[in-house]
């Protein structure tokens, strides 16, 4: 379907620089999140080399933005969308429909029809009505099944809301025969920023089962497995670095029978570490002994996935010396639940003094809001051409 990515290129992906950062400030004001697509493309490689037998499909939900989308293109990856939005997104920079997989469990037939009418024929359902919408679209469309295995030890837990149980894949086989709808494989998503691979590697060992009692069956030829997201990035503390990760995972994928195609739905792993948000101080003021700080952005801006996606990101001021103390963060909102963080210890801050968060790609401009009327951040995307590595 998608050609084959290219493996281990060297790529050159440092954090940006406070100078690199002040310099983007100087062009293009704050808030900002600077995405760097070297990074983009370090993520990409790195993850390739730790599964090199696995077609990877960047989910574009944590960072749905043209210039990654291009950077991803341009290295032969595939594109997992959900909705028509991302559809679109993924169309306006020429990515052909063959390179794309449906993802979403639950989808109108409107959505179905507009994703079939742009060429993406791969779907997934859970359900027999899922199964049913496609019916009529049996000639140009093909499933996987998405099997959950509950994960309540990842940080978000995506196996709750999507997936059958494993016991009711023969059944839904069976009524997918029946309807003339071909099931093409099966799919999982354990849940994201995953600490422990074993839940993968648990999930590989039971879709093995099930591909093996498929064809014993003859129910189904499934021949593609689909291992979903969920890899870690580090937000200052360590996690397993990838190749370390994917190991046992690697591994487990060995076992699976003769044909089987495996692809996986990365999302946080590409585009997580390539975000850096950066805020000036809009305002300051003491309160009971410590500095409080307001920035131009906040929870209900870039910082909204330490709200939707629990996450705790490495911040700290640039281009400003001196002893620490506590001092708190907050939003520019008029909201008292619009503080980033508590206790965190600073230099002292002037107005216009930067705050920059790394690790800020994934989940947190994607789900801001303009709340107050507060513009959401500037997102400037940097080295979008490959080669040496510059900011801008
Ligand atoms: C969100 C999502 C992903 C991406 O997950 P990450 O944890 O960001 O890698 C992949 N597949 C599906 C179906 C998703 O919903």
């Amino acid at each position: 379907m998608s050609k084959a990515p290219p493996r281990r290129q060297r790529t050159n992906f440092r954090p940006l620089t406070a100078r690199q950062i002040e310099s983007l400030v100087a062009r293009h004001g704050t808030p900002l999140l600077v995405v760097d697509c070297a990074a983009i493309r370090h993520q990409y490689h790195a993850l390739s080399a730790a599964l090199p037998e696995v077609g990877l499909f960047y989910a574009l939900k944590p960072l749905p933005h043209p210039d990654v989308v291009a950077t991803l293109r341009d290295l032969g990856s595939g594109f997992d969308v959900a909705t028509a939005g991302e559809i679109a997104l993924v169309r306006a920079q020429g990515v052909a429909p063959g390179r794309c997989i449906h993802t979403h469990p639950i989808k109108s037939d409107g959505e179905i029809r507009a994703a079939l009418r742009h060429g993406v024929r791969r779907f997934v359902a859970d359900n027999p009505d899922e199964i049913r919408k496609f019916e009529p679209h049996r000639r140009r469309a093909e499933l996987l099944l998405r099997v959950s295995f509950r994960n309540p030890a990842a940080v978000v837990d995506l196996s709750r809301k999507f997936g059958c149980e494993p016991g009711a894949v023969p059944h839904l086989l069976e009524l997918a025969r029946g309807l003339g709808v071909k099931v093409r494989g099966l799919s999982f998503h354990v849940g994201s920023q995953v600490a422990d691979p074993a839940k993968y590697v648990e999930a590989i060992d039971a879709c093995r089962e099930l591909i093996q009692a498929a064809r014993r069956e003859r129910l189904a030829d499934l021949d593609l497995l689909d291992i979903g997201g969920g890899f870690p990035v580090p937000y200052g503390e360590r996690v397993t670095p990838i190749g370390a990760f994917c190991r046992p995972i690697r591994r487990e994928l060995a076992t699976l029978p003769p044909g089987v195609r495996v692809i996986a739905e990365p999302g946080r792993f590409i585009a997580g570490p390539a975000g850096t948000a950066v805020a000036s101080v809009i305002g300051r003021a003491q309160r009971e002994g410590r500095w409080w700080y307001y920035l131009d952005d906040g929870l209900y801006g870039s910082y909204s996935g330490q709200l939707f996606d629990h996450a705790r990101y490495p911040i700290d001021a640039i281009g400003v010396r001196g002893p620490r103390h506590p001092s708190v963060l907050a939003g520019p909102t008029c909201d008292s639940i619009d503080v980033i963080r508590e206790d965190i210890a600073l230099p002292g801050l002037n107005l216009g003094d930067l705050v920059v968060g790394r690790t800020m790609g994934a989940y947190t401009a994607a789900h801001a809001t303009d709340f107050n009327f507060i513009p959401r951040a500037r997102i400037v995307a940097v080295n979008r051409r490959p080669g040496r590595q510059r900011a801008d």
